[in-house]
């Protein structure tokens, strides 16, 4: 008798296992709505978007980048694993975040290359530059932190776990970066899915802030002090972990207090996200 197929972890059917994301079929694999090349540089957005060509105000964020698109589908499944504790689908979704990770690396790898290109070829005439450093391969842009979106301590009671902490888990095995608490909630703000868009801003604006634990910032500081090189020559690459992005408003709020945070330790921070879906 043939071996049975292993029950699929999205749709709980029987059939062949993908194998590119361990757990689910093929079926399920090939219908993840990835978002490959956003429409919107600076939110990750597959579609055209209003948000970020109505404000021009400075956002504290380089980028957002997202795995997926937030489809029905993938909201119910968010919803198996953050609400019904489906904690088995948490190495799989974090595999699918590290697919934005890899994107977000190579855009960035290429604009560093480009800024290189250009600051030699302004610095000195052509024939004076060495033709040899084109050649060498540059370093892939690497994240020095992840920070996960923190949950408020009622949220984090009711589901025992916090999801943005499990997905950025994943990344550090995967990619060897190490992932720090560095904020905490100043209140608990409520379900944010029932409110609009104004009253979600009021409400972010000041929900975090940085952690003060002595043993937090021992580490960030033991961090700090192994990367003290690099950051000569660049700011602290962190980048903001959590499961979904809807306006951004948590993700500017976050990034605002690492900036603070950060600055408070005598250093300059590049903030990024990645979440797992964009909305
Ligand atoms: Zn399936
Ligand atoms: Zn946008």
């Amino acid at each position: 008798m043939a071996p049975s197929l292993p029950q699929c972890l999205f749709c709980g059917k029987r059939s062949r296992p993908s194998t590119g994301l361990p757990g689910i079929c093929v079926s399920c694999h090939i219908g993840i709505p990835w978002i490959r090349s956003p429409r919107c540089q600076t939110c990750g957005r597959h579609v055209g978007c209003p948000d970020c060509s109505r404000s021009r105000e400075p956002v504290p964020i380089r980028c957002n980048r997202s795995a997926v698109a937030y489809t029905s589908d993938m909201r119910e499944l968010l919803g198996q694993y953050k609400y019904r504790g489906n904690e088995r689908l948490a190495p799989v979704l974090g595999l699918m975040l590290d697919n934005a990770y890899a994107i977000l690396q190579q855009e960035q790898s290429e604009q560093q290359q480009t800024a290189t290109l250009q600051s030699n070829s302004s610095r000195k005439p052509f024939s004076a530059r060495n033709p040899n450093h084109l050649l060498i391969h540059p370093a892939l842009w690497q994240a020095d932190l992840l920070v996960p979106v923190p949950v408020s301590t009622v949220r984090l009671s009711e589901r025992g776990f916090n999801q943005a902490e499990q997905l950025a888990e994943v990344l550090t095995l995967r990619r060897g970066i190490p992932q720090l608490p560095l904020l905490v909630r100043t209140h608990h703000t409520g379900k944010q899915s029932s409110k609009s868009r104004s009253e979600r801003l009021a409400d972010m604006k000041h929900a975090f802030t940085g952690n003060t634990d002595p043993e937090i910032l021992r580490s960030l500081k033991g961090q700090l002090d192994l990367i003290t090189p690099r950051l000569q020559k660049r700011p602290l690459q962190i980048i903001i972990i959590d499961d979904i992005y809807t306006t951004g408003s948590t993700i500017r709020a976050c990034a605002e207090a690492l900036h603070q945070l950060i600055g408070n330790l005598g250093y300059r921070a590049e903030i990024y996200s990645l979440t797992w879906a964009r909305s």
